[in-house]
């Protein structure tokens, strides 16, 4: 580690001329058109898409610290991957405990686990799952670490304009619009490879589930479980372009809601109506939030029951989903209880994992769940409160914590877990924003992408693979940095 080392120091954005910001803008523009780096505005129609919020130039980040959060990402995945299989009973009493305090989120995730597997006469019809995970960090520059902020188990987005950011900011440093003179960043400019590798983890999968499972002799097809009216669908569309071209492997999508009008099953199996074409994998980029659930709570759950009752490979299964909640991020970070799941892990490895980890408490009668209560009113604003939900919006910062503490019924209180705060830089960059360019002081956000195909009942893994890198910027003024709620923008490392 390169704790204790000279202090980092950033470079700064070049200093252009007004007529090479315009060249800059322009560029910028018609790359990202060109490419996809798109998102639809809010109430769109089909024809009409945006420039998705971007940083103009990359953002600093250091070499060293990119490294390590690149090399422990795929002892996450198999750390969680072993917490799903080797570990089910602990997921299942803690996920239980959970449900008590959550019952309308976290209760339905565990009671439809439940309900599958009895359904199916005490074992699930599929035992490969496929996760496509994320690992998301801040930079804490006082100990010159990388700190985790969550463990993404669903739904993890931005691997499709990840890519497409990384080229647009590689073409500008390339084509000399940073400087004229010759390469600004050098090349130390690495562009994200998730989309390739996504789409690699989904096709790996459905390829296993025909060697495994079909009869027909015609290639099975991903179903992309998808939100209505998901504006940032492009993101989406890159991994089923990949997937097509690069793999000869189809994709449908359809809503939650709509599932059992979009398909039917036979013998455990499940095929597109339209088609009678036999779904491989089902891959969820809805229904990790309760708002998926919404419109029509027994149809939705009901549909979500449905699929985990069929042989198709889950991206994630109910169990994997439950695996990625903020109880199980705090659970992990004993270094005793990972020992105990990983008995091998030494060395660089283990201290590479653990290096990540900020101090996080539980939120019950435990020694540290004490602890935890007390900190929370004597100095919440080293701290913020996370409940378990996915998709922003939901935490609680610093001085809101002790009054939202007492709006609430103590015995609530078990739902959240305290985390401490990571105080990344600020970095200036330019930024932009629905055809608008501002400066910001901004806060970085690192998440590395991991690809686990693996068997749920005996552990085993068949595929484990890095899957490249996003970076998010937000603008420091807002606690949040989610780019499709509107906070922050998508940006990529320079690396130094
Ligand atoms: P979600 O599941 O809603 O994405 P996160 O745990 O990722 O929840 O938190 C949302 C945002 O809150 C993060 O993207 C980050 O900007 C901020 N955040 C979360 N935890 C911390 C922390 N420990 N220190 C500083 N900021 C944090
Ligand atoms: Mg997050």
């Amino acid at each position: 580690m390169a704790q204790g080392s000279i202090a980092w120091k950033p470079a700064q954005i070049p200093n252009l001329s007004e007529n090479e910001n315009k060249l800059l803008l322009e560029r910028l523009c018609q790359y990202s058109l060109a490419n996809g780096l798109v998102m639809y505005p809010p109430g769109f129609n089909l024809a009409n898409a945006d420039i998705a919020p971007v940083t103009l130039f990359p953002t600093p980040f250091p070499k060293d610290l990119f490294e390590q959060a690149k090399n422990v990402q795929n002892t996450f995945s198999r750390l969680y991957a072993l917490v799903v299989s080797h570990q089910k009973n602990w997921l299942l009493d803690l996920s239980k405990d959970l449900a008590v305090f959550d019952k309308d989120f976290t209760g339905m995730l565990y009671e439809t686990h439940i309900k599958a597997v009895e359904l199916c006469g005490s074992k699930l019809p599929q035992t490969l799952s496929l996760g496509l995970f994320r690992s998301d960090y801040m930079f804490d520059e006082q100990t010159h670490s990388i700190k985790q902020i969550e463990f993404n188990t669903v739904s993890v987005s931005f691997g499709g304009l990840s890519s497409k950011v990384g080229r647009l900011h590689d073409y500008l440093n390339k084509s000399g619009t940073y400087d004229s003179h010759g390469l600004y960043y050098g090349n130390e400019i690495p562009v994200s490879n998730s989309i390739k590798e996504l789409s690699l983890g989904l096709a790996r999968a459905n390829e296993e589930y025909a060697l495994r499972s079909t009869d027909s002799s015609s290639k099975p097809v991903v179903l992309f479980i998808v939100q209505d009216k998901e504006r940032n669908c492009f993101d989406q569309r890159h991994i089923e372009y990949s997937l097509l071209e690069d793999h000869g492997a189809k994709s449908y999508r359809c809503t939650l809601e709509a599932v059992k009008d979009f398909t039917y099953v036979k013998d455990t199996k499940i095929y597109i109506k339209s088609s009678d074409e036999e779904v491989g994998v089902v891959y969820f980029r809805s229904g990790y939030s309760p708002a998926d659930y919404e419109s029509d709570p027994e149809l939705t759950w009901g549909n979500r029951l449905y699929i985990e009752t069929t042989k198709a490979i889950k991206c994630p299964s109910l169990l994997t989903q439950l695996s990625g909640t903020k109880k199980v991020q705090q659970a992990l970070t004993d270094k005793a209880l990972i020992l105990s799941f990983m008995p091998d892990l030494q060395g660089v490895e283990l201290e590479g994992l653990l290096d990540t980890f900020v101090k996080i408490y539980p939120f019950d009668n435990s020694k540290d769940g004490q602890l935890a209560k007390k900190l929370a009113f004597e100095s919440p604003e080293k701290f913020v409160l996370k409940p378990q939900r996915e998709g922003g919006g939901n935490n609680i910062y610093k001085d809101n914590i002790p009054g939202f503490l007492n709006s609430i019924s103590e015995s609530e209180w078990g739902a959240y877990i305290l985390m401490e705060l990571i105080n990344p830089p600020t970095y200036e960059n330019k930024i932009l924003r629905l055809g608008q360019v501002l400066t910001e002081g901004i806060l970085l956000e690192l998440g590395i992408f991991g690809t686990i195909l693996f068997d749920e009942e005996t552990g085993e893994v068949l595929h484990c693979e890095n899957a490249g890198h996003l970076l998010r910027s937000k603008v420091s003024s807002s606690d949040e940095g989610g780019v499709a709620a509107g906070f922050g923008c998508l940006d990529n490392v320079f690396l130094q």
